[in-house]
């Protein structure tokens, strides 16, 4: 992290994202600001342990042992007005009281997986986050239409602006299908920036609507009937002369060998990975057929029913398909930690590579509704890929210990914390959270 200069907000909040995709942490005044980039600030263990819905679950630390969140990106000053003044954030790992990693943080966790990615292949992992999300105070407007767009003003101007300002790079700001859905696309980027972005977008949109008196959520699903807000995961890997590594145009749908066992990688520990990619008790509800989400752990050239889609690439106004080329991963929601999501992909594409798995078949672009109807599908409950995480002794392992039992914990609180309520309830009750 560079030197520190005098914030330009009174407050820095520096901020962690813990299991339940909740951003936390704490306040330093303006004087305190530079110390606290060196030195960090005070945090505790259990503090993983919190569930989305506010109270602690069992855990494994307990009381006592102290951490540090300790900045590790410049700050982003979200801007202020009449009722909320301005305030830099700053996004922090977990470390040990010495300075030394925590195996708990999620986005060392990240982190080193992407690390031991570049170290075992020479390649680096290109990332994007797509975000859609709901805001629940419009009127009903037509799907993708410019009105839908005007009624979103002035946020959505006001949105793009303060994204390019944090230096974000947003790509398009669009009118989505759902009842009152919006997408943003942020420049895809180093994948371990991608991951901090996504979350710092959460919360800039979040922020900037309800000051514009917007009710904004990116619940995975807000009505069961309804359409879901996905994230969407893209990604490609470049070597390090920073040539696309995904891409072949030999090789068929032009994914490259490497390209091929790293997709083998993540359908064969997908029912682990959707625990930590689809993981509120409400997040199966958006997937499966004929939602445009993800229907189950398959590859296929640019259907938007698969889990991993094969990515269109355009020559138009001079285009590179090779650089636009990419893999995206839609089998994931806002209440998921983008750093867990990106850790256990990266961790799954690599033991493809290196355990060479068998090229996965790539459901071709033209398929018939009884092709689809063939293909593999997701778990339908969230207890149900909670057990599928436990039962991959290989993706179980890849998160420290003490970690995967917090998630657990922290997860199946979070279902009992809901059994009562409808279905429509529990949505509305995740759509409140995120
Ligand atoms: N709303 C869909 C989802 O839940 C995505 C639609 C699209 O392809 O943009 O993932
Ligand atoms: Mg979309």
């Amino acid at each position: 992290v560079p030197e520190a200069t005098t914030p330009a907000s009174p407050t820095t909040f520096v901020a962690t994202c813990d299991l339940a995709a909740v951003v936390r942490g704490r306040s330093v005044p303006r004087s305190a600001a530079a110390s606290v980039r060196s030195k960090g600030v005070g945090w505790v263990p259990a503090d993983l342990a919190l569930t989305a819905f506010g109270p602690i679950a069992p855990n494994r630390y307990g009381s006592v042992g102290d951490l540090r969140l300790l900045p590790v990106t410049e700050p982003v000053t979200v801007p202020g007005d009449d009722q909320r003044p301005a305030v830099d954030l700053v996004i922090a790992e977990q470390v040990q009281t010495d300075g030394s990693p925590w195996a708990g943080c999620p986005r060392s966790f990240a982190r080193r997986a992407l690390q031991d990615l570049a170290d075992a292949t020479g390649l680096r992992m290109i990332a994007s986050f797509e975000h859609e999300f709901m805001l629940r105070d419009l009127p009903a407007t037509a799907p993708f239409s410019w009105n839908r767009q005007r009624r979103a003003e002035p946020f959505g101007t006001e949105l793009v602006e303060l994204l390019e300002g944090a230096g974000l790079e947003p790509e398009t700001w669009l009118p989505e299908y759902g009842d009152g859905q919006y997408e943003i696309t942020l420049t895809p980027t180093d994948a371990l920036v991608a991951a901090d972005r996504a979350l710092l977008l959460r919360e800039l949109v979040r922020d900037l609507a309800e000051r514009r008196g917007h009710d904004a959520t990116f619940a995975p699903i807000v009505d069961p009937s309804g359409s879901g807000n996905g994230v969407h995961l893209h990604f490609s890997l470049v070597d390090a002369d920073g040539n696309a590594a995904l891409h072949d145009p030999a090789a068929p749908s032009g994914l490259s060998e490497i390209g091929l066992r790293f997709a083998a990688g993540v359908i064969a520990h997908a029912p682990a990975i959707l625990a930590i990619s689809a993981p509120s008790p409400v997040s199966h509800l958006r997937l499966g057929p004929d939602r445009w989400s993800a229907r189950g752990p398959f590859l296929a050239e640019r259907n938007r029913e698969a889990m991993l889609r094969i990515c269109p690439t355009s020559t138009v106004g001079g285009g590179d398909p090779a650089r636009q080329y990419n893999l995206e991963f839609r089998a994931t929601d806002a209440t998921a930690n983008p750093w867990l999501v990106l850790g256990m992909i990266a961790r799954a594409g690599l033991r493809g590579i290196l355990d060479e798995l068998a090229a996965p078949a790539i459901l071709p672009e033209e398929v018939g509704p009884e092709q689809l109807a063939g293909t593999p599908v997701f778990a339908t409950t969230l207890e149900e890929s909670l057990r599928d995480l436990e039962a991959d002794p290989l993706a179980s392992a890849w998160l420290d210990v003490d970690l995967l039992d917090t998630f657990l914990n922290v997860k199946r609180a979070e279902i009992a914390a809901v059994a009562d309520l409808t279905e429509s309830e529990r949505c509305t009750k995740v759509a409140d959270v995120y």
